[in-house]
């Protein structure tokens, strides 16, 4: 945004507090805030921020085996390009915002910067990305007893949908005003439960615009006297909050998993790098299904994928090929990502699906067959035919195929992936301390 621009909206808005916001590893949104008059001056020299505040847990805990201690310092410096004016709460407004050396060159656990690294790799293959991410929430009010989910009725109710108008109708003006394209809206199966589809964005723009979404959600809930809540799996009764990612590669105008003669409309490139990802599989859950409770939610038959397999509109499958719109699959044919949910850093995210997805199509890796059935349907003797093979129980079994795995240690850095594991495993650790409110109290507000 031109800086004339940016000054008058300060101006016109009087905006008091202006936010400069990073994701950390952990998938929480944080920052500091600054007063307008310093404007000039933080967007030349960023914002102090210790070392160490991008090792610590969600509870931020520092592992003392962490290599970053409370010594040395990086900057939050703000992408000028991302400021907006927040809709839902006067006076604020924010940018989203890399994390730098003092030297301003990027620091080494930046996960906005390590997308923007994978983004231009894909580039160098002539290859841009469009994605989106497709978040379920749980929508809450005040009741006598606590914090309790707005309805108890059916996926895609009517009457689910005029319990929560009140606050569906400000939340899709928040988000357009801040160019985010709101494509649909339905009351999803769990109780209180929410799904708002936005259109697709390039590369960087995707990411940022889950940071903005989620911020936007959280935002706009407590200004009308809600609160939401992104946890995976709030109640083994309830069904989970996923969050799918759907993306495609594109050259230009041409959609690169477009192929009007592949099987299901689908292109090489589609196949391979779909083969990626199902290699790379559990170690990639590490970053797309981050914390404890994201395990919780991969149960049968509850369209959260728990099988290592890909299937044309396949629900239950890791990779759903997505149709697109009749007669316009070539524009709209698309892959969805299922294993993820809304407490992963989406920098991470979209970055680990490159990694996998790239040495698919270095390797010319093949996906398999795909799955036309519900893979909890089959025996267990069906299911070792067909290579299936049950997502892991844990977050530390997928943290430990992470460590593991050497596409991913070399595309993410070998440093930061330590840094990560240890922070992760920490994690675990007091929430495991915690006893069986750990979970909650970890992750029911926090994102
Ligand atoms: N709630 C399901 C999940 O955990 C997804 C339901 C759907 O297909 O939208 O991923
Ligand atoms: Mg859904």
């Amino acid at each position: 945004m031109q800086r004339e621009l940016l000054e008058k909206q300060l101006r016109e808005q009087k905006i008091e507090l202006v936010r400069a916001m990073y994701v950390g590893p952990d998938g929480i949104t944080r920052g500091k805030a600054f007063r307008p008059d310093d404007l000039e001056m933080i967007l030349e020299s960023g914002i102090g921020l210790t070392q160490a505040q991008m090792s610590v847990t969600v509870f931020d805990h520092l592992p003392p085996l962490s290599q970053y201690q409370p010594v040395g310092e990086v900057r939050i410096r703000p992408d000028v390009d991302t400021f907006q004016v927040l809709p839902y709460l006067p006076g604020h407004a924010r940018m989203l915002a890399d994390v730098e050396t003092r030297e301003g060159a990027a620091w080494e656990l930046c996960p906005r910067n390590l997308l923007k690294n994978f983004l231009n790799k894909l580039s160098a293959q002539g290859m841009q990305m469009q994605a989106a991410f497709e978040n379920e929430f749980t929508l809450l009010e005040q009741t006598e007893s606590g914090w309790e989910p707005v309805d108890q009725l059916n996926c895609f109710s009517s009457a689910a949908m005029d319990l929560a108008s009140p606050f569906i109708l400000p939340l899709i003006s928040a988000l357009e005003q801040q160019g985010i394209k709101v494509e649909k809206y339905y009351p999803e199966a769990g109780p209180g439960q929410q799904e708002i589809p936005i259109r697709h964005q390039a590369g960087l723009l995707a990411a940022d615009q889950q940071v903005i979404f989620k911020e936007t959600v959280r935002g706009v809930a407590q200004a009308n006297g809600y609160r939401v809540s992104f946890m995976p799996k709030i109640s083994p009764a309830f069904a989970g909050n996923g969050c799918h990612i759907h993306f495609s590669l594109w050259n230009e105008n041409q959609n690169l998993f477009y192929d009007p003669t592949g099987e299901f409309l689908l292109s090489q490139t589609a196949r391979q790098f779909m083969g990626g990802i199902l290699k790379h599989l559990p170690a990639l859950m590490a970053l797309t299904a981050p914390t404890t409770n994201s395990y919780k939610r991969f149960v049968e038959r509850c369209w959260s994928s728990s099988y290592t397999c890909w299937g044309p509109d396949n629900r239950e499958a890791t990779v759903r090929a997505a149709s697109g719109f009749q007669g316009q699959e070539a524009a709209t044919i698309n892959l969805e990502y299922r294993p993820c949910d809304p407490t992963c850093n989406p920098y991470l995210a979209l970055s680990a699906l490159i990694c996998a997805g790239l040495d698919g199509i270095e390797n010319q890796l093949d996906p398999g067959d795909p799955l036309l059935t519900d893979p909890a349907l089959l025996t267990s003797e069906e299911q070792h035919s067909l290579g299936l093979n049950a997502y892991p129980l844990d977050l530390e079994s997928a943290l430990s195929a992470l460590e593991q795995n050497s596409v991913l240690l070399s595309g993410f850095g070998e440093s930061r992936i330590n840094d990560y594991l240890t922070m992760k495993r920490a994690e675990i650790a007091l929430i495991q301390s915690l006893g069986d409110d750990g979970e909650r109290q970890a992750y029911e507000f926090r994102f």
